[in-house]
């Protein structure tokens, strides 16, 4: 699993819950928005985390977020 404290995690602004989500550091966060709903998540549907390719080699969580969320076309 990607450590909030990872460098890449911080320059991203991920965080594993995005209801915590600095909403003044990050004010494009749109409420509802997780990494289960974003583009580059490469988990499956359903599941609690899975490979992101920003963070190569390991899982994202699927109620995280990060300040590169693409939202998956539907
Ligand atoms: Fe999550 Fe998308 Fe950011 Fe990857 S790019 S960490 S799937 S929000």
């Amino acid at each position: 699993m990607v450590d909030e404290a990872d460098p890449t995690a911080i320059a991203l602004g991920y965080v594993a819950a995005a209801a915590r989500v600095d909403k003044v550091k990050h004010p494009n966060f749109v409420e509802g928005s997780a990494c289960i709903g974003c583009a580059l998540y490469q988990g499956a549907a359903g599941s609690e985390a899975g490979p992101c390719p920003l963070f190569a080699g390991k899982q994202v969580s699927a109620t995280g977020w990060c300040a590169s969320y693409a939202k998956k076309a539907i």
